[in-house]
């Protein structure tokens, strides 16, 4: 299909762009960004939503003082990102200034999305930023991140931002022209529209010819924009007004394209949350929830993996360990235990006469 009839009903964009796409060398190019910024105040003048996710904080406060990113300790690099994250802030909100464009710093950590109330505070930011007409600028917030409440990296950050403005497309700009099946093949692949497991081996299983991490993240960033229903593209930042001509309808990099109903609300909320447990769902109940779109009963569940509480999100598997879907549970675990497989009455002979109708309502599961 032509890019153009790909891309017509887009209006919310995410560019992110990678740490390599804003340095030269580790230290901070007030060239590349000034592009940046022009790509990006062309797209707002044409009428499109855009928040930015920058990478660039560590390794512009480690250039700054003439340290290798490479060698620096857990608590260095947050020090650096400190440094860092000012110096890159000033440069866009420079840049953008001199187009007539404010901008606004938001810093995340995951902890900030994953409870459902402050994932809606930090969404009605960005909403009120953009209907300000203010540019959010975005990135993980390093200097308090670490290892347990990370993103990872701004591939999956970008994804999360997707996700808390319902945005229509995420641009990954970086040095890398988009994914290629073969690094021989002379173009990045064109379309893709479902990640198979050659695509990941590909990015970064065995054998790839991308390295560790930077493939393979966009790729799974790229999974969760496809289960969500919206688009991605990987392109090079090296392409001059790459934004605009993506826009335009030019073929540049990879587009993956999700199917055509995209997911709303909570539900694309639930494809981010990592489940704390797995409960083995029966074939009746499996259909009950794919075809006759109900919410699970306790007579339906056959298993109970993992420890969990009331309010976790957990994932749906059939018996045959096929992924159904995700839910927010109404049990604990260790209730589930004591009702699985049982009626109404039964359960309440056993919890008594507090319970709930539904393991998992329907408004709260989302299904695959
Ligand atoms: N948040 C990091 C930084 O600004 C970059 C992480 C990434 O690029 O994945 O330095």
């Amino acid at each position: 299909m032509p890019r153009k009839e790909i891309i017509k009903d887009v209006r919310r964009i995410v560019v992110k762009v990678g740490s390599s796409s804003v340095t030269e060398q580790g230290v901070l190019s007030g060239k590349k960004i000034s592009g940046i910024v022009s790509d990006v105040a062309g797209l707002v003048k044409r009428g499109y939503q855009v928040v930015l996710v920058t990478s660039g904080a560590i390794s512009t406060g480690a250039g700054l003082m003439k340290k290798n990113v490479r060698n620096l300790t857990i608590p260095e690099k947050q020090a650096y990102a400190a440094v860092g994250q000012t110096i890159l802030m000033n440069e866009y909100r420079n840049r953008f200034n001199s187009k007539g464009l404010h901008v606004g710093q938001i810093l995340l950590t995951e902890d900030d999305v994953k409870n459902r109330t402050r994932f809606l505070n930090a969404r009605h930011t960005l909403e009120a930023l953009i209907a300000l007409r203010i540019i959010p600028i975005v990135n993980e917030n390093d200097s308090v991140a670490v290892n347990e409440i990370k993103f990872g990296d701004n591939d999956m950050l970008s994804a999360h931002v997707a996700c808390l403005i319902d945005a229509d497309l995420l641009i990954l700009l970086s040095d890398i022209d988009g994914f290629y099946m073969d690094m021989a093949d002379p173009e990045p692949v064109d379309e893709i529209h479902a990640i198979s497991n050659g695509i990941i081996e590909r990015a970064g299983g065995a054998g790839s010819d991308y390295g560790t991490g930077g493939m393979l993240s966009k790729i799974r960033a790229a999974e969760i924009i496809i289960r969500f229903g919206e688009k991605m593209i990987i392109a090079s930042a090296k392409k001059k007004n790459a934004l605009n001509r993506i826009m335009d309808g030019e073929k540049i990099g990879t587009i993956f394209i999700g199917k055509d109903r995209p997911l709303t609300g909570k539900k694309r909320w639930l494809v981010l949350r990592k489940p704390a447990g797995v409960l083995v769902l029966d074939k009746g109940a499996v259909d009950a929830i794919r075809i006759g779109k109900k919410s699970l009963l306790a007579s339906g569940i056959a298993g109970i993996e993992g420890n969990f509480v009331m309010g976790d999100v957990i994932e749906m598997t059939g018996t045959d360990g096929i992924k159904i879907g995700k839910g927010i549970v109404n049990y604990s675990s260790q209730e589930l235990h004591q009702i699985k497989g049982k009626k109404s009455a039964e359960i309440r002979k056993i919890l008594g006469d507090n319970i709930f109708d539904e393991v998992i309502n329907r408004d709260e599961l989302l299904a695959y």
